[in-house]
């Protein structure tokens, strides 16, 4: 049933399929030469489960959505207070590559925009710009779950056409706000920008965040929980360059675009996103990937501030009442993401029943998105020669979402058992 979610991603990525708005990034021929078609969707949940659709093995530079992760390499090493000491959380209001610090504090506004991402890159420990470096692809990669590869061509390029940031570099020096050789560390920042990943990778690294810095699929845990909630609190006011506010009023998640045409988002403790589409509008976020992130949170219904209780484990038992029937009983609140995961166990299950009873006596609460989904499974286990009902005694399912006759939905589980009984000819257990 992973396919009812997979045919939700893809239908969302091909409404925006067609649009070509925007331009590709023309500061470095290498960026401007990439095939402006492509595009990728992936989402990974929590548990490492990944969805793709589309050009999600494409790999593009990750530039500046590299800048979340070192900045949270550099608190990892050093430490809250010496990480604030050299770089602000305010949102700065000002384009990304501004030659600024701040007024007062001498120091830049944040971690997002290049002065603190030239900053934070000072900060990782290292002798040299390579152990620098070695240390930052390390961590990214853990983050992704492989080992990452840097494009050459793109930092060659990088470094030839660098003077605002070396300009940026030369100032912070000047403000006592980098320790060392502005070329080493501009060196270090270049690689960094020049890392190639895909939108699946992105959707790692973004589940890695929201499982508060464990890896899904090895269950490392690669950046402490501390670490992780300061990371994404400066992703939400200022991952999306200038139009941050926007973002978050309509997707409502923590975020980090890049010049390269990715963008990496999370969902704390449900799932991360990472897509991918190289036009970019006049702020230098991915047109698509921005539509595609809106659409999939108005879908799915994903804005972190519409989330008011803490989710608990979805499915409280699982058993057989007789051969061939087994009941899933559900409690808490269902979302998108706790929907999926009963979807998913259910498909997993398929061999060993014919017909699945969802039980949603104990649901508190219940989203669209979860509803549509619940709706969709009895579709899909006809399909495969099963049969799924619902029990809904306070139909949290209403029958207005379930499209006609796509659920089947009965008041208490003996009912639903009768109806087990006469689809499979076998004598109901009781009366209902
Ligand atoms: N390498 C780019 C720079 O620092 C990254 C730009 C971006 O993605 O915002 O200028």
């Amino acid at each position: 049933m992973a396919e009812l979610v997979q045919r939700m991603l893809d239908q969302i990525r091909a409404e925006h399929a067609d649009n070509d708005d925007g331009k590709l990034a023309d500061y470095i021929p290498e960026l401007d030469r990439v095939d402006p078609s492509g595009f990728g969707l992936s989402l990974s949940i929590a548990d490492g489960y990944v969805y793709e659709s589309g050009d999600t093995a494409t790999e593009f530079t990750i530039q500046s959505v590299s800048k979340p992760f070192t900045y949270a390499l550099a608190l990892e090493c050093l430490g809250m207070e010496a990480v604030d000491a050299k770089i602000g959380v305010e949102p700065s209001g000002e384009a990304f590559n501004e030659i600024s610090v701040d007024k007062t504090t001498k120091i830049p506004k944040n971690p997002m925009i290049n002065a603190g991402a030239i900053a934070a890159a000072s900060l990782v420990p290292g002798a040299t710009a390579d152990d620098r470096f070695d240390r930052i692809h390390e961590f990214y990669s853990t983050f992704a779950g492989r080992e990452l590869a840097v494009d050459h061509d793109v930092y060659n390029s990088e470094q030839a056409s660098g003077s605002r940031n070396r300009a940026i570099a030369y100032m912070l020096q000047s403000f006592g706000v980098l320790d060392g050789d502005p070329d080493e560390i501009l060196d270090v920042y270049f690689r960094q920008c020049s890392i190639k990943v895909t939108s699946t990778d992105l959707a790692r690294m973004a589940a890695t965040l929201a499982r508060g810095g464990v890896e899904p699929v090895t269950g490392r845990r690669v950046a402490s929980a501390a670490v992780v909630q300061r990371t994404l609190s400066v992703m939400i006011t200022c991952g999306m360059y200038d139009a941050t506010g926007d973002w978050v009023s309509a997707v409502g998640m923590p975020a980090k675009s890049g010049v390269g045409g990715g963008i990496a988002a999370v969902l704390p403790g449900q799932l991360g996103i990472g897509v991918y589409s190289p036009l970019l509008d006049a702020k230098g976020n991915s047109v698509r990937g921005v539509a595609v992130c809106r659409g999939l949170s108005a879908n799915l219904g994903l804005h972190f501030l519409s989330h008011t209780r803490e989710s608990r484990s979805t499915i409280r038992n699982a058993y057989d009442v007789r051969p061939g029937v087994r009941v899933f009983e559900l409690h808490g609140d269902l979302l998108f993401a706790g929907a999926e995961q009963v979807l998913r166990r259910v498909d997993g299950e398929r061999d060993e029943f014919e017909v699945a009873i969802l039980e949603l006596s104990r649901v508190d609460d219940i989203d669209d998105a979860a509803r549509r989904m619940f709706a969709g499974m009895r579709e899909s286990l006809v399909a495969a020669g099963k049969e799924g009902f619902v029990v809904d005694p306070d139909r949290v399912v209403e029958a207005s979402h379930t499209e006609g006759a796509v659920a089947r939905v009965f008041g208490t589980l003996e009912e639903a058992l009768g109806a087990a009984g006469n689809e499979r000819g076998a004598p109901a257990e009781s009366g209902g």
